[in-house]
């Protein structure tokens, strides 16, 4: 009774993200999050499988980052942040310059992946402007995502989801996905382009095409690829809104290459899932183009919230936790585990490109149909996830898991069986 309306109250005001409020199921009315798991009103509790968007690394309701947001509530909660500062934010920064490469100096605040994206895209075009140089194009790869704000969704694979707003989009190159196949090929091409000496940047998610459908590529072309880039002074972004913090195995997608961005974006893991906050981190070389008698010089943007103390105070905390060897030992653990159900479901006819890049499993369920994020498979799979207890968010037909990395042994083996038991039925 009390759950029916609530959501009739939901349906009346709420507009949901990624929805088709028309035929949309009934949403999850939640009550209490804890750990790996969320209770809703009507007494059911599911595992959150994805980290509720890719962003819980530690777990609903820690206690750590809870405290730590309630402490720096009581001494400042937000601040102008262009003429004033804080202590959180000058820490942060200097936390996050600290465990990123030597040559990461500089530390721009926004606040989401849309935005860090975004500012990473304006500190790449005026980088070259405010140097005079000509470099306007920029390279992208083919079923990238960036996020939902203009540049980033112009910087994104085109398609169904932005085809209203194409028109508007700037003009961008693709490279191929480096499948094993294309790697050569793909190099050869960005080559061809920059050397036209035309390229300002070369944007990437590292590693994991997150939206795309976890789609896993190799450190070494990308070593190849930033080397080129270097080669013809075309600055590298690296977008580890989704790969940073620990989901690749390592704290960021960066450290499983030599070679080295020029620009890197942070988000979703940052604050634990907790707050949302955005950063975009600079080379000194980027950062000095920018200072100049000029007032025109500057990177004049900025958001209301930027460097808000509470994000940056979740921010902290969440990166204590990272400091904690319990941390690596679960996501070492994770990875062992996803290995051990690769092997399982590498024995399935109906599964196609299964692969785990560490804390990440995925793989696709074969239809007969291609990929396609429309497919029906991805309703029918979602609910059965759900009546077995499992938040699971298929991107079509491929399925994923990327949990929070205090999930239990026994929890991540009832995930798997859940999934073995969906693919035994739905064949
Ligand atoms: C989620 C995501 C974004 C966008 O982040 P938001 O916080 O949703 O705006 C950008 N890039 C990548 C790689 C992402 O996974």
């Amino acid at each position: 009774m009390e759950t029916a309306s609530w959501l009739k109250r939901d349906k009346q005001n709420v507009w949901h993200p990624f929805t088709q409020m028309l035929t949309a199921d009934e949403p999850l009315l939640i009550e209490r999050a804890e750990g790996t798991c969320l209770f809703t009103t009507d007494g059911k509790s599911y595992i959150d499988v994805n980290s509720s968007w890719w962003v819980n690394v530690h777990g609903h309701g820690n206690p750590y980052i809870g405290k730590a947001i309630a402490d720096q509530f009581s001494l400042v909660d937000h601040v102008i942040f262009a003429g004033a500062t804080h202590k959180q934010a000058i820490r942060l920064a200097e936390r996050i310059v600290h465990i990123l490469p030597p040559h990461f100096t500089k530390v721009f605040f926004s606040d989401d992946g849309s935005t860090a994206v975004e500012v990473a895209l304006k500190m790449a075009f005026q980088y070259w402007h405010n140097k005079q140089e000509p470099k306007k194009r920029i390279l992208a790869l083919e079923g990238a995502y960036h996020g939902d704000t203009f540049g980033a969704m112009a910087i994104g694979q085109r398609g169904f989801f932005n085809e209203p707003f194409e028109h508007f989009f700037f003009d961008v190159d693709f490279l191929p996905f480096p499948s094993v196949e294309l790697e050569k090929s793909s190099l050869e091409q960005a080559e061809k382009l920059f050397a036209t000496g035309e390229f300002a940047s070369v944007i990437v998610e590292p590693l994991v095409q997150g939206s795309a459908g976890m789609l896993m590529y190799s450190a070494a072309w990308l070593d190849q690829l930033i080397a080129l880039a270097h080669k013809y002074d075309v600055l590298v972004i690296f977008d580890e809104v989704m790969t940073a913090w620990g989901r690749t195995g390592k704290l960021f997608a960066m450290d499983h290459c030599v070679n080295k961005p020029d620009l890197v974006c942070l988000s979703k893991g940052l604050t634990g899932g907790t707050l949302p906050l955005g950063l975009t981190v600079a080379t000194e070389t980027i950062y000095e183009a920018f200072l100049h008698p000029e007032k025109t010089k500057a990177l004049l943007h900025g958001h209301s919230y930027t460097g808000n103390a509470l994000i940056c105070a979740a921010a902290n905390a969440s990166l204590d936790l990272f400091e904690e060897d319990q941390t690596w030992v679960n996501i070492a653990r994770i990875e062992e585990q996803h290995l051990g159900f690769l092997s399982q479901l590498e024995q399935l006819t109906i599964v196609r490109n299964a692969a785990v890049c560490g804390t990440i499993i995925r793989f696709e369920i074969e239809t007969g149909e291609g990929n396609t994020y429309f497919s029906e498979i991805r309703d029918k799979a979602y609910r059965y996830f759900l009546e077995h207890g499992c938040l699971i968010r298929p991107l079509g037909n491929t399925i994923f898991v990327n949990p929070p990395y205090c999930i239990t042994e026994s929890e991540l083996e009832h995930v798997y069986e859940t999934i073995y038991s969906f693919l035994k039925v739905c064949k």
